[in-house]
């Protein structure tokens, strides 16, 4: 048997409305010739600052370094526990390495996905400096409760904010519950660059122009490197095309959401579990389906010429290069990874195209 054609893919990357205006962006850069620390770079951060609802945003390379920066700039490192979620990006953790601090999973809310409150609490030890949740597929973490955590046991709290531009927790946006947040252009995000990307958004004045130093060489005036840093800045290219997208992204999210609504609708007692929406700030950088039988549910999917994707296969608990540092076992986070499924979801998926994987869902028999 042939491989049927694919009628929805997972996702395109290709430029679509926007694509005019991003080829603008880039002749725009290239005219000027200031390619690194320049006037569009600025420009984005004053503008993603105010999207996001905090004082100072700082451009990095990658979302990965925009945690690891931040979690030094805060003086967390060796010595340091970082307690985090272990369903997410290998990145999250990853990043908590970097900074030489250790990552310390508390398992997930089995229905929501995100780092479960009491399990947080029950991780705190007298090493830890942070909290770190993952408002994971769009939707944010129960902040709520963990500020409430945080709050009683004089933690900080970091948000890993790199599939949640724009989201809100009840009515709060994200970033916006502890000292700063760390986000993510990667292309396949909800804000994504033609390149690697990243920022970090925070709230205080003094530590955002320690970051400004870190990612750039530790230096305060040229040539003066004071202290210990890295080199990862957002180049002028990237700044110019995240802020043709930027002013496009509240109404991307609208669709995101849209789209959201519409497959909860349709799949109204379909044969997989559709977890519940917990907040109405979740901005759907993924839509994602449980079922134990998900390699026939794959299957029947691309039989229809539907794609999806695993996010993520594996928990970090069960990573070699994590696990080898952070030896741990969170339950719902590894159940949760041999059954998540992502379906294609994108602002310019059709209705007809969201119909025909609602339908394939449907005809799902396990
Ligand atoms: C994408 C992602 C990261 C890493 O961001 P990069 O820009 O790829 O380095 C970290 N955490 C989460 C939750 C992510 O989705």
């Amino acid at each position: 048997m042939t491989a049927p054609d694919v009628r929805v893919p997972f996702l395109s990357l290709k430029p679509g409305d926007d694509a005019d205006a991003l080829r603008g962006a880039v002749n725009r850069v290239i005219d000027r010739g200031w390619f690194i620390l320049g006037p569009e770079l600025e420009a984005f951060e004053a503008e993603f600052a105010a999207a996001a609802g905090a004082g100072h945003a700082i451009g990095v390379n990658t979302g990965t370094d925009a945690i690891a920066l931040l979690l030094r700039g805060m003086g967390i490192g060796p010595g340091d526990e970082v307690i985090t979620a272990p369903l997410s990006a290998a990145y999250t953790a990853l990043a908590v390495m970097m900074a030489g601090a250790r990552p310390v999973f508390a398992d997930i809310d089995p229905e929501r996905h995100t780092i479960s409150p009491a399990a947080v609490e029950a991780a705190i030890t007298s090493r830890t400096a942070a909290i770190m949740p993952v408002h994971l597929y769009g939707q944010a973490a129960d902040m709520t409760a963990i500020a409430a955590i945080a709050a009683r046991h004089g933690l900080a709290i970091v948000e890993d904010a790199a599939q949640a531009h724009l989201a809100s927790c009840e009515g709060r946006p994200v970033g916006s519950f502890g000292a700063g947040a760390a986000f993510s252009f990667y292309p396949t995000k909800n804000l994504g660059a033609l390149g690697d990307g990243g920022a970090i958004t925070v709230h205080d004045a003094a530590l955002a122009d320690r970051l400004r130093r870190l990612r750039n060489g530790g230096q305060r005036t040229t040539y003066q490197h004071d202290e210990f840093g890295v080199n990862s800045r957002l180049d002028e290219m990237q700044a110019a095309i995240l802020r043709e997208r930027l002013q496009r992204l509240p109404a991307w999210t609208e669709q995101r959401r849209a789209l959201a609504a519409h497959y909860r609708m349709r799949l109204e007692g379909a044969p997989v579990h559709v977890p519940r929406e917990f907040d109405a700030g979740h901005v759907y950088h993924l839509f994602v389906v449980r079922t134990a039988q998900r390699e026939a549910f794959r299957a029947h999917l691309a039989s229809q010429g539907v794609q999806t994707l695993i996010h993520y296969p594996k928990a970090l608990t069960q990573q070699p290069a994590i696990q080898s540092e952070a030896p741990a076992t969170c339950p719902h986070a590894e159940q949760a990874a041999s059954e998540v499924c992502s379906l294609p979801l994108y602002p310019s998926l059709s209705l007809a195209d969201a119909e025909l994987v609602a339908s394939a869902v449907m005809s799902f028999r396990p």
